[in-house]
C-alpha cells in the first residue's frame, strides 16, 4: 500500500489536502491524472446505470437539505458510531474496529480507554447569518435521501411508473472517527447510488437479483481481477430489520477486504419514513391493484473514491523480468482498462532537438486528440516508457527517422511490450480497436 500511495503522489493521481499546512485528515485532492481517473470510474458506472437503460432517469440533489429529512431518515437519532478515547495518548478509536479492548493500538496502555459513547457521524453547518440551533442543518451522508424526499417529482416528471430508477452521482460527508487506509475512509467522498423502484408484485427479488448480476458484470467488464472481488450475501442478523435482502460487494485490498458497495432491497422503509414526517403522499397509482401503493426500494450504494482506489490497487504491479543480456529489469505497471486509464495514447518523437520529428509527432498527436485520451512527449524512449508504464498508458506510439522516410510509427503495447510498426494513417483505427 506504501508504495502505491507513494507512486499516487509522485505521478500526480492524488495528494493529501492542504497539504503545505500539514494536511487534513479525511481530505484528499485528486491531481492531473487522479481527476480523470476518478471521471473516467464515473462515466463508467453513469453509462451502465443511466445511459444504457431506459427505466433510469438522472438526478442531481443538493448536498444541504432542510434538517427534517435527516429527522426522518433515522440519520440524527441513530447515524452514529461507537467510539473510546485512550485517556493516555488521547488518540480516538471506533470501538467495534478495535482488536484487542484492553489495550491501547497506538500507545500500549492497558486499560486507559474511556467508556464507549456514541458519536454522530453527519458533519454539521449553519445555514443563514445566524449561528444558533435555529439555523443548523448538515452536509449530506448520502445522497439517497435527496432522491427519497424528491420521489413525488421525479415520479411524475418521469413519466413512468415502477419499476424504474433514479440515479445520482456527488459529494456525501461522514465526520469519520478514523479515516485511513488512504482515501479508502475519507470524511468527504463522491457516491454513485442508484434507487430502484418496484410494484410489490411478487417480482421483487427478481429484480434485486438482476441489480447484483448487473454489478458483478460491471466490475468484469472493467477488468478487476475475480479473485480480490466477492459479493458477500448479509445474514438476516446482518441485515436492518426492515430489509428483505443484501450484498456487500467487497475488495482484497493489502490491508484485508473491504466493503466497495452495497446492494439492498429495502422495502418500503424509506418512502415511508418521509411520509410520515412530511405528511406528504409519495405513493403511486398501481394499475393492477388499482390503488395507492408504496413501491419497493432496490438500492445499490457505490463508493467513487473506493472504486478509484480499487482500481489503483488492482492495477499495481512490480514486475520482475530478464532482459535479452541476462540483467534482471523490473518496472511498474498500472494494468489499467483502456476505458479507465486517464492516458489512453501518449505518442513521442524519439529527439527533442528534430524539428521535423517533433512536428511530426505533435500532429499525430492532435489527430489523435479527438478520438482518445492522448499525451504528447520527447525525449529517451526508455524513460518515457517507464514514466507511461506507472501511469498505466495503454499504447505508447513513438515517431523515428523511419517514420519520415515511410509514414509508420512504432507502436507499443504496455502489458506485453511487444512492438509492431504500424501505418501512420491507420494509427487511430488501431488504436481504437484496442482501446
Ligand atoms: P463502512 O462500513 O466502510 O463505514 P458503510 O457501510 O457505512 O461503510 P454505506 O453507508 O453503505 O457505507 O455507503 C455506501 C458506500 O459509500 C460504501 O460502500 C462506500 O463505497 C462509500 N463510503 C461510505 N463511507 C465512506 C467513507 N468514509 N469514505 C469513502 N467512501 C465511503
Amino acid at each position: 500500500m506504501d508504495e502505491i500511495v507513494a507512486l499516487a503522489k509522485r505521478r500526480g493521481f492524488i495528494f493529501q489536502s492542504s497539504e503545505i499546512y500539514g494536511g487534513i485528515a479525511g481530505f484528499w485532492d485528486y491531481g492531473p491524472l487522479g481527476a480523470v481517473l476518478k471521471r473516467n470510474v464515473k462515466n463508467a458506472w453513469w453509462r451502465d446505470t443511466v445511459e444504457l437503460r431506459d427505466d433510469v432517469v438522472a438526478f442531481d440533489s443538493s448536498i444541504v437539505m432542510h434538517p427534517s429529512g435527516w429527522e426522518a431518515s433515522g440519520h440524527v437519532a441513530a447515524f452514529h458510531d461507537v467510539m473510546v478515547d485512550c485517556k493516555t495518548c488521547k488518540h480516538r478509536f471506533r470501538y467495534d474496529h478495535l482488536e484487542d479492548r484492553t489495550h491501547c493500538p497506538d500507545c500500549g496502555s492497558s486499560r486507559s480507554f474511556t467508556e464507549p459513547r456514541n458519536f454522530n457521524l453527519m458533519l454539521k453547518t449553519a445555514i443563514g447569518p445566524m449561528e444558533d440551533t435555529s439555523a443548523l442543518a448538515y452536509l449530506r451522508p448520502e445522497t439517497a435521501q435527496g432522491i427519497f424526499v424528491n420521489f413525488k417529482n421525479l415520479y411524475h416528471t418521469a413519466r413512468t411508473r415502477p419499476p424504474f430508477g433514479i440515479a445520482q452521482i456527488g459529494k456525501s460527508f461522514r465526520n469519520e472517527i478514523t479515516p485511513g487506509n488512504f482515501t479508502y475512509r475519507s470524511r468527504e467522498f463522491e457516491q454513485a447510488e442508484l434507487e430502484y423502484f418496484v410494484p410489490d408484485d411478487g417480482k421483487d427479488m427478481e429484480a434485486f437479483a438482476a441489480w447484483v448480476e448487473r454489478r458483478k458484470a460491471w466490475y468484469a467488464a472493467y477488468g478487476i481481477r475475480s479473485e480480490r472481488l466477492r459479493f458477500y450475501e448479509l445474514r438476516p442478523e446482518e441485515r436492518p430489520h426492515y430489509a428483505k435482502a443484501g450484498v456487500d460487494v467487497e475488495y482484497a485490498f493489502p490491508w484485508g477486504w473491504g466493503e466497495l458497495e452495497s446492494i439492498a432491497h429495502r422495502g418500503t422503509y424509506d418512502l415511508e419514513a418521509h411520509m410520515r414526517l412530511s405528511g406528504k403522499d409519495l405513493r403511486f397509482f398501481d394499475e393492477a391493484t388499482k390503488k395507492h401503493e408504496t413501491p419497493l426500494l432496490i438500492e445499490s450504494s457505490a463508493g467513487v473514491d473506493r472504486t478509484a482506489l480499487t482500481f489503483l490497487v488492482d492495477a499495481y504491479e512490480r514486475e520482475r523480468s530478464v532482459d535479452p543480456n541476462g540483467k534482471q529489469t523490473e518496472r511498474i505497471v498500472l494494468r489499467f482498462h483502456p476505458s479507465i486509464a486517464p492516458v489512453q495514447a501518449a505518442v513521442f518523437s524519439l529527439a527533442r532537438n528534430k524539428p521535423e520529428l517533433v512536428e511530426r509527432a505533435t500532429a499525430i498527436e492532435q489527430g489523435l486528440r479527438p478520438h482518445l485520451r492522448t499525451q504528447y512527449d520527447e525525449g529517451n524512449i526508455g524513460q518515457l516508457y517507464r514514466r507511461q508504464d506507472e501511469v498505466g498508458t495503454p499504447f505508447c506510439v513513438t515517431v523515428d527517422y523511419e517514420t519520415l522516410d515511410d509514414a509508420t510509427v512504432t507502436v507499443r503495447e504496455r502489458d506485453s511490450m511487444r512492438q509492431e510498426r504500424v501505418a501512420a494513417d491507420g494509427l487511430q483505427r488501431y488504436l481504437e480497436e484496442r482501446t
